[in-house]
């Protein structure tokens, strides 16, 4: 059984996301015989208060932009429900919708894209990228549409004198505010932010991640903040989900996370945050080995190959995750209920 924290302290979830599950098939020959499944997102949950930001963490292939992209329903589900509470709808399961409902969800759920240089259509000059979500879902008069672009780039901090210019005239920060000046032209009230600086200078992104803070200030918005460096992640997010091979190891409030963290994969991760002291070690002892196969996971705990706490039961018995502080679960024999194999 998962056992996830009950949300507390009176505030609203705006995103449930229960038992989420991603695959995708494996096709071999001239038929397209279905041989097996990339388990990209398997079993996951989590849940985001309005106006907060969740960070999700983990090395290239652990799922967590997969697992984005289909709470936007931006992939379709393989299982699982997607509990998105609309300002006037209330709670709905987004991953059942169709049509105008979806339509409404597109509207609420935007994505930042990792890179800016490939996400901005280069035919098409400013004026064009930041209106079109306005055109496809025809909100406002042309008239309307061109003061709220108007508006949307002094919001992003950059002048409408260059709405008539094209994406290759601006440099990788500037670009970035114009992906957000789109995602937010419709009013969004929750973002999907998939490594929205990882391609920036490192003297760019702290600007980018300043401007996502005050607007989130300014709008109220929720972010879900998808990223491999944990240094931006503890500088932007509220909670922290750690993911492994397509599942939640641990999550948690960033404080816990950062200074008590309990997963042996987490803890690992944590020893690799290089520290910026030329007296300190470097730091650098990230797990043994590498990330497992999502096509064929490990057996039970799919960290326990890398993990040197591992006991008989971690490659038999699949963990789940228990909750072993306030808005604190981890998934790992370690804690909980004692289990034996017998229980299996
Ligand atoms: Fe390590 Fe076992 Fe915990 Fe997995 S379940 S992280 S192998 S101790």
């Amino acid at each position: 059984m998962t056992t996830t924290t009950v949300p507390t302290q009176g505030r609203e979830v705006l995103l449930n996301v229960e038992m989420l599950r991603k695959y995708f098939p494996i096709e071999r020959g001239f038929f397209k015989r279905v041989v097996g499944h990339v388990r990209a997102v398997d079993d996951v949950s989590f849940h985001i208060y309005r106006g907060e930001t969740v960070g999700l963490v983990g090395e290239t292939g652990c799922g967590k932009t997969t697992c984005g992209m289909t709470v936007l329903r931006g992939l379709p589900v393989t299982a699982g429900k997607v509990e998105f509470r609309f300002r006037d709808l209330g709670n709905v399961d987004v991953t059942r919708i169709e049509g105008d409902q979806l339509k409404h969800y597109r509207r609420e759920a935007q994505m930042i894209f990792q890179d800016p240089y490939s996400s901005l259509n280069p035919r098409m000059t400013v004026r064009e990228i930041v209106a079109e979500p306005l055109v496809i879902n025809r909100i406002g008069s042309a008239r309307e549409q061109e003061e709220r672009v108007a508006h949307m780039m002094k919001i992003v901090g950059l002048d409408k004198r260059y709405l008539r210019r094209y994406p290759h005239a601006f440099s990788g920060g500037q670009r970035q505010r114009i992906s957000i000046a789109r995602a937010l032209v419709v009013n969004p009230s929750f973002l999907v932010a998939d490594e929205p600086t990882s391609a920036l200078d490192v003297s760019i992104q702290a600007q980018i991640l300043n401007l996502m803070m005050e607007l989130q200030e300014q709008f109220g918005l929720t972010y879900l903040f998808i990223s491999h460096n944990l240094s931006v992640v503890k500088y932007m997010a509220h909670r922290v989900g750690i993911m492994y091979l397509g599942r939640l190891a641990e999550i948690g409030e960033k404080a816990a996370i950062f200074e008590a963290p309990r997963h042996p994969y987490t803890q690992a991760l944590m020893r690799a945050i290089p520290i910026a002291d030329p007296d300190q070690p470097s730091g650098l002892q990230s797990a043994p080995g590498e990330i497992g196969n999502p096509a064929n996971p490990p057996p039970g705990c799919a960290f326990h190959p890398r993990c040197d706490r591992r006991m008989e039961i971690c490659s038999q018995v699949r963990p789940e995750l228990v909750q072993v502080g306030a808005e604190h679960d981890v998934a790992c024999h370690l804690y909980g209920e004692p289990t034996t194999l017998s229980d299996r």
